[in-house]
């Protein structure tokens, strides 16, 4: 374990923020929060080799930095960490802080996705069933929604139904790592309901905790 070296990286830049939330948050924000959380839990039990990622600029040449920094640190895994939102065409307004602001209550739960291109893709679905696995003993649940036609251009192979790993093979950060990469959506901040609990402490304790007891069982099996 403390050889293992995982690179937790936080999803976009402070430029480049992603998603914005039902509460107008930029996504980049819950990324740091959470990615900083799993960092500081995996070290606490051993992982002592785990760092966290922090990437700044555009987007698409922070998405090579990311792989240049995972693949020169010789990682084990690179662990992206997101937040998720919808197709614009499911948004829907509400006013926010007296702001005209976009939700959609209807999909929520998180989902992991790994890249048929990877290298490493067998040890990349192995990893992201077992961090699914964990965070379905925790209670939680996945979004289903990537296999359904209103998805569009969004739409992925359902690899695990029984835990929610997609196939993403597109993602620079998943096909272009020379380890093994797991892209984690931890939960949809578009949802209403599903934002205030992603700034909750249990749910921020419930993602961490499952992502440390994956990697320690991972680490047993070999
Ligand atoms: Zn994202």
């Amino acid at each position: 374990m403390p050889k293992f070296r995982i690179v937790v990286d936080v999803g976009h830049t402070p430029d480049s923020y992603g998603a914005l939330s039902a509460r107008n948050d930029p996504e980049f924000g819950f990324n740091f929060r959470l990615a900083r959380l799993i960092t500081a839990k995996l070290r606490s039990e051993g992982f002592a080799a785990t760092r966290l990622l922090v990437t700044d600029g555009k987007a698409r040449p922070s998405l090579f930095k990311r792989v240049g920094v995972a693949n020169e640190g010789r990682a084990d895994l690179l662990l992206s960490v997101h937040h998720d939102s919808v197709p614009d065409k499911l948004l829907e307004t509400w006013e926010f802080d007296g702001a005209k602001s976009y939700f959609s209550d209807r999909f929520s739960g998180h989902s992991l996705f790994v890249s048929q291109q990877n290298p490493h893709f067998a040890t990349s679905l192995m990893l992201a069933r077992m961090i699914g696995k964990q965070l379905k003993e925790q209670g939680l649940h996945y979004a289903s929604q990537y296999t359904l036609p209103v998805m569009g251009r969004y739409r992925r192979q359902l690899l695990d139904k029984d835990v929610g790993v997609y196939r993403y093979d597109g993602l620079v950060v998943l096909s272009r790592t020379r380890s093994a990469a797991v892209l984690l959506e931890a939960g949809s901040i578009i949802n209403r309901d599903e934002e205030m609990e992603m700034n909750s402490p249990e749910r921020h304790e419930a993602v961490a905790g499952a992502v440390a007891a994956a990697m320690r069982a991972f680490c047993e099996r070999r």
